[in-house]
């Protein structure tokens, strides 16, 4: 039996280019700043992300802690969305880890913040019982929200809210490339208000490991510290360097088919009985759709679909206005076929279910 997979775009395996760019690569100790990979893959994710400086470090994950560990003190509150993955999937480190609280901000159904909610969350600067407000987080594109891509316009609004409330932004970028794609503009452009942007190689431009932090010299400078605490001096890393210096290269303008695949899901499935979601609203690689409680649970849907070689994930936790989901992503191992054969299960088993 075949398998579609559309866990996730985290499936993406290297590709034969990046496998023989790893094994030619010149590598040498990055923590001495001596491996050129490494050093190349640094200067070109900053320059395309329009920062100062970039650096590389072993996950999303630890790019948002690093990049909130650089930002913050202990005792400080940081504002996030409410749908967030730095709020929902990153195991409280926030609060166990640096020492700082999170402050939820309410995400829009299409991944913005809602402005008025952020203007109103930032705490007074007097009085000794405030903790201060160093630092808010945006997402792009917004994985809980349909992958939605945020806009340049409304990055730059909060970035202005932030600045005027003497706080940092950063953006948690993991998929920041589907957005630039999904908006026609560049990465540079959309974040060139933020502070600092971290974004994964991993993801839908197929690298093996590795996600990036730019920002400004100094910032990085903090960041490396805190990185080596975290135990991520890595030595000679450039292997890994070389295979994101292909992702960069070769993986960002292809995107654009997952973004095509997933619109295509989106409008095959829409129809299907049991099942909501407004094909409107896929912008980019990320399919959510709502399925009916009183027919059927989602694990139950997700086993099925399993049986016959589909395979998906459920969100934890609820969305912003209840109800269970189910997420479909969709990378380069995914093509047309595969999405009409996903499409066509999917619709079999919730007729399936209808009849029992
Ligand atoms: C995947 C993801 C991360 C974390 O990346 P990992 O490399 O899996 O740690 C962070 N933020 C968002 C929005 C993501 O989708």
């Amino acid at each position: 039996m075949k398998i579609i997979d559309l866990r996730s775009d985290t499936q993406t395996q290297p590709t034969e280019q990046m496998r023989k760019a790893m094994y030619a690569a010149e590598v040498g100790d990055d923590v001495a700043g001596e491996d050129k990979s490494m050093n190349a893959l640094e200067e070109k994710a900053a320059r395309l992300i329009g920062k100062e400086s970039a650096m590389f470090v072993t996950s999303g994950t630890q790019g948002n802690l690093v990049a909130i560990l650089s930002h913050c003190s202990k005792a400080d509150e940081i504002l996030v969305g409410s749908e967030s993955h730095i709020f929902w999937n990153e195991n409280a480190a926030v609060s166990s880890l640096v020492g700082a609280q999170t402050r939820m901000v309410n995400n829009e159904t299409d991944g913005t913040l809602n402005i008025e909610h952020l203007t109103t969350s930032f705490r007074p600067s007097s009085g000794p019982q405030f903790p201060y407000t160093t630092l808010v987080c945006l997402e792009n594109t917004h994985n809980r929200c349909n992958g939605a891509a945020i806009s340049p316009e409304h990055t730059s609004a909060v970035a202005k809210i932030t600045h005027d409330n003497g706080a940092a932004l950063h953006i948690d970028g993991a998929r920041i490339f589907n957005a630039a794609i999904a908006l026609e503009t560049d990465a540079s452009y959309i974040v060139r208000d933020a502070d600092s942007v971290t974004f994964c190689l991993s993801k839908g431009l197929s690298g093996p490991v590795g996600s990036l932090l730019c920002g400004s010299k100094e910032f990085i400078e903090t960041a490396r510290k805190w990185r080596r605490m975290l135990g991520a001096g890595m030595r000679q890393a450039g292997s890994l360097a070389a295979a994101g210096i292909v992702a960069l290269d070769e993986m960002i303008d292809r995107l654009s088919i997952d973004h095509d695949n997933a619109n295509i899901l989106a409008n095959n499935i829409s129809n299907i009985p049991g099942i909501t979601i407004d094909p409107a609203n896929i912008q980019t690689n990320i399919v959510i759709f709502e399925v009916d409680n009183k027919l059927t649970n989602t694990a139950i849907v997700v086993n099925r679909l399993k049986e016959k070689g589909v395979l998906v994930s459920t969100y934890f936790g609820v969305i912003s206005g209840g109800g269970s989901f189910i997420r479909m992503v969709t990378h380069r191992h995914i093509n047309r076929n595969d999405i009409d054969e996903a499409s066509k299960i999917l619709r079999s088993v919730m007729a399936d279910l209808r009849q029992t």
